[in-house]
């Protein structure tokens, strides 16, 4: 069966040490569920993703150890090359020595901040999903000038095939598409459920044309709330959820994870 996901996204936030207090919390709060799941009495159908920065990688995969049944590890990047003269990067060999099985590639804010273009993220996605050891998470979505024009399609279209090009062979199985739209993220504006379902279902109809799509999941991000995650997560082409601000806090993200998760 495909599982959900709930991802949490923390970006350029916490320490070591805050992230040791933020698992004291959060993994009290899921004791239950751990026992449940081992013993196959849970009908849970999703997947915890955690994005911590790439400093605690290492120092999360070590708290989370017990739990690696149904908490996974994702760096918030990666680069496509595999070693060299390439300052500040870091590689998929890297970041699958901390734990990693999952990487977030293409996020608005790379795309934004650090200037990060298509053919860049094309490349990263090509090297990691053709290496087969992480599962790659490519964010897509316009901003609100291209909204209000209704080009929204058009654009992710282009993101989605310029993105997807280095990617060999017809199958994008394990993939998974994070539909950001730049207007929502951070804003306290996500977008309306129905709206949304039709752009995950556009991303399906354009990557079917193209690939056999197998279990590619397509999930969402941007404002996700424990108030709008049962709307969101109640759409057909909605397989999840990437949260970031959230996210901080454990309390709220365990929430999130309760409602969403079908626990
Ligand atoms: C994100 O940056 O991936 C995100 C979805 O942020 P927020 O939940 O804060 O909108």
């Amino acid at each position: 069966m495909k599982k959900k996901i709930i991802a949490a996204n923390f970006k350029m936030n916490k320490t070591n040490e805050d992230i040791r207090k933020y698992f004291a919390v959060f993994l009290d709060l899921i004791n239950g569920l751990k026992d449940k799941i081992s013993a196959g009495d849970s009908d849970l159908d999703s997947e915890l993703i955690f994005a911590p920065p790439f400093t605690s990688l290492c120092e999360t995969l070590n708290i989370i150890e017990p739990y690696l049944d149904f908490i996974k590890l994702s760096s918030q990047n990666v680069y496509f090359e595999k070693s060299g003269a390439h300052t500040g990067e870091v590689s998929i060999d890297m970041i699958k020595s901390c734990g990693c099985d999952y990487a977030i590639i293409g996020h608005s804010e790379r795309r934004n901040i650090f200037r990060e273009s298509d053919e860049l993220i094309g490349k990263k996605i090509g090297a990691v999903y053709n290496d087969g050891r992480i599962i790659p998470i490519l964010c897509v979505g316009e901003n609100l000038e291209i909204r209000k024009r209704n080009g929204q399609e058009k654009f992710v279209e282009n993101q989605l095939a310029v993105g997807l090009n280095s990617v060999k062979g017809k199958s994008v199985s394990s993939l998974i598409v994070a539909y950001e739209p730049v207007w929502a993220i951070g804003t306290g504006m996500p977008i309306k459920a129905d709206d949304g379902e039709a752009m995950h279902g556009f991303i399906y109809d354009y990557i079917k044309s193209g690939f056999s799509i197998g279990e590619l999941r397509v999930i969402y991000g941007g404002s996700v709330t424990e108030a709008n995650i049962e709307e969101l997560m109640g759409k057909p082409h909605i397989d999840g959820v990437l949260v970031g601000g959230a996210s901080l806090d454990p309390q709220s993200f365990y929430n999130i994870f309760k409602k969403g998760g079908r626990l």
